[in-house]
C-alpha cells in the first residue's frame, strides 16, 4: 500500500496542499502535521480584523473542521514533527510516534524574531485574542519595528483608542521592499491617525513596562510588541541533511535537495524562472497558496516550474499597499496619480520590460490597475512609459499590447 503524501506545517502552504491534492484526485493517504492544536486557519486577519473587530474572534479556518473528514485527511493536531528520517523516508512526531511518506511537503512558513520576554509578538491565534485584550482606550502601546506586522498592529490599536508609539531602526518604514514614496504615504497616514513614529531609533533595553531608547529616553508602555521580521523555520530540514540558502532551497519546482520532499511558503527559497532564474524567498499569503499548489501538481508527476507573479497586499488605517512582481529589477520608476490619495509606481528594466508595480491608495481604489499591471509584468510586456503615466489612459487598454 502507498504511503501517500505527509505535509508538515499549519498555515496557508499547508492547507492549500490538503485541498489541492484531493481537487487534483489523489485518492491515496494524506497526513497533515500541525503544532497547533488546531486546524489551520487564516493569519492576514490577525493584525486587523481579529483584534479589532467586536463580533466572533473564532479564526477563520482554511480547512474547516466539518470538511477534513470528506477530504479524508488525517489531521495528526497539536504535535510537532520532531526529525525527518530520509533514508527509512519517514516523519518521527513528538509522541514517539512515525508516518511514512512517498513524498513529503514541508511547509513551517516563518517564527517571528524575539526581543526578549518583555516584547509581545504575534503569530497566532491566541496571540491576537492576546492582543485584543491589551488595547484598549488610553492604553500606551509601542511597537518596534515599522514592518508589515508593526505598522498594521499600530493601525488597529489606534482604531480602539490606544496611544501607540512605533520604533523603526531603519531611516525610515518599510525599507525592505516598499518604494520611499509609497512609504511616505503610509508614513503620513500614521501620523495623522497620531500615532507617534520614532524612525531611525535604536532601542537600548526593553523593560516590562518601559522601552530605553540609545539616546536616553524611555518610553513607558503597557504593552511592548516586536515586529522585527520573522526568520524561515529551517530546523527539520536542516537537520535532515536538505540544502539551506535563505531557507529551504528549492529549484523551480519546488522541490528541495531531496526529489521526494518539496517545500513551499514564508520557509524556502526557490528559483524564479520567470524574473531571470533568480534565487528569491517570499513572506506571502498569495505566494504560499501559489507554491503548495505548485509544489502538489510536481509532487503528483508533473515538471512544472512556479511561475506565478508574487503579489502582497497590507491594510493600514484607510489605506491599501499592494505590490507585485519584482519592482527591485526595474530601476526605471514611472508615476501615476489616479487619484489625489492614490499613487501607482510603474518599475520598468532597461530594455522597458515591466517588472514590477506597487501602489496605494484608499479602499479598493489601485486594486484594479494593481491586477491588470500585474497581468502585463506575467505577459513580459513593455508598455509605453508616457500611457503608463497618464491617468486618462485605462490600464487595461495597455494590456492589448
Ligand atoms: P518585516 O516586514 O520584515 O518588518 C520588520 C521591520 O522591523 C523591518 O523594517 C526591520 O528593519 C525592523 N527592525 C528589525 N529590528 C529592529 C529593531 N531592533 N528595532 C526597530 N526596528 C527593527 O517583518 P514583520 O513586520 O515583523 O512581519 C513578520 C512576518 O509577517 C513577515 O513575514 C511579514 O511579511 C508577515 N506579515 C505580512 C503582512 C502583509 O503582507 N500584509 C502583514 C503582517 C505580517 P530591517 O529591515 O533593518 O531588519
Amino acid at each position: 500500500m502507498a504511503a501517500g503524501i505527509v505535509i508538515i506545517g499549519g498555515g496557508m502552504a499547508a492547507a492549500r496542499a490538503c485541498v489541492s491534492l484531493r481537487a487534483s484526485d489523489y485518492r491515496g493517504p494524506v497526513t497533515l502535521i500541525s503544532e497547533e492544536a488546531v486546524l489551520p486557519y487564516d493569519r492576514p486577519p490577525l493584525s486587523k480584523a481579529s483584534v479589532t473587530d467586536s463580533g466572533d474572534p473564532d479564526p477563520i479556518w482554511l480547512i474547516q473542521p466539518d470538511t477534513l473528514a470528506s477530504l479524508n485527511i488525517d489531521a495528526r493536531l497539536g504535535l510537532a514533527a520532531d526529525r525527518i528520517d530520509r533514508a527509512a523516508k519517514q516523519v518521527l512526531l513528538s509522541d514517539g510516534t512515525s508516518i511514512p511518506y512517498d513524498k513529503l511537503l514541508i511547509a513551517t512558513g516563518a517564527k517571528p524574531r524575539s526581543l526578549g520576554p518583555h516584547a509581545v509578538i504575534l503569530r497566532d491565534h491566541g496571540h491576537a485574542l492576546d492582543l485584543r485584550r491589551r488595547f484598549l482606550p488610553e492604553k500606551s502601546i509601542v511597537i518596534i519595528g515599522g514592518g508589515f506586522i508593526g505598522l498594521e498592529l499600530a493601525s488597529s490599536a489606534a482604531k480602539l483608542g490606544c496611544k501607540v508609539t512605533l520604533i523603526e531602526a531603519q531611516p525610515r518604514i518599510l525599507m525592505r521592499g516598499v518604494p520611499e514614496a509609497i512609504a511616505r504615504i503610509v508614513h503620513d497616514r500614521h501620523l495623522a491617525a497620531g500615532i507617534k513614529l520614532l524612525i531611525g531609533t535604536a532601542i537600548a533595553e526593553i523593560g516590562e513596562n518601559s522601552v530605553v531608547l540609545k539616546d536616553g529616553r524611555v518610553i513607558e508602555a503597557d504593552t511592548i510588541i516586536a515586529g522585527i521580521g520573522a526568520a524561515p523555520e529551517v530546523r527539520l530540514a536542516q537537520e535532515a541533511g536538505l540544502e539551506i540558502e535563505n531557507g529551504i532551497a528549492c529549484n523551480s519546482e519546488m522541490q528541495t535537495s531531496d526529489s521526494d520532499i518539496y517545500a513551499a511558503g514564508d520557509c524556502c527559497s526557490f528559483i524564479h524562472t520567470g524574473f531571470g532564474a533568480r534565487r528569491v524567498r517570499l513572506e506571502a499569503w498569495r505566494n504560499a497558496q501559489d507554491q503548495a499548489d505548485t509544489a502538489v501538481a510536481n509532487m503528483l508527476g508533473e515538471r512544472k516550474p512556479h511561475a506565478a507573479i508574487p503579489w502582497f497586499w497590507s491594510d493600514q488605517h484607510d489605506l491599501s499597499l499592494q505590490i507585485a512582481g519584482m519592482p527591485d529589477m526595474g530601476p526605471h520608476v514611472v508615476e501615476r496619480r489616479p487619484a489625489e490619495s492614490s499613487l501607482i509606481l510603474f518599475h520598468l528594466a532597461d530594455d522597458g520590460t515591466l517588472m514590477g508595480v506597487s501602489g496605494i491608495g484608499v479602499g479598493n481604489a489601485i486594486a484594479r490597475d494593481i491586477k491588470l499591471s500585474e497581468m502585463m509584468i506575467a505577459k513580459g510586456m513593455k508598455p509605453s512609459p508616457d500611457a503608463l503615466a497618464n491617468p486618462a489612459v485605462q490600464i487595461k487598454s495597455l494590456l492589448k499590447g
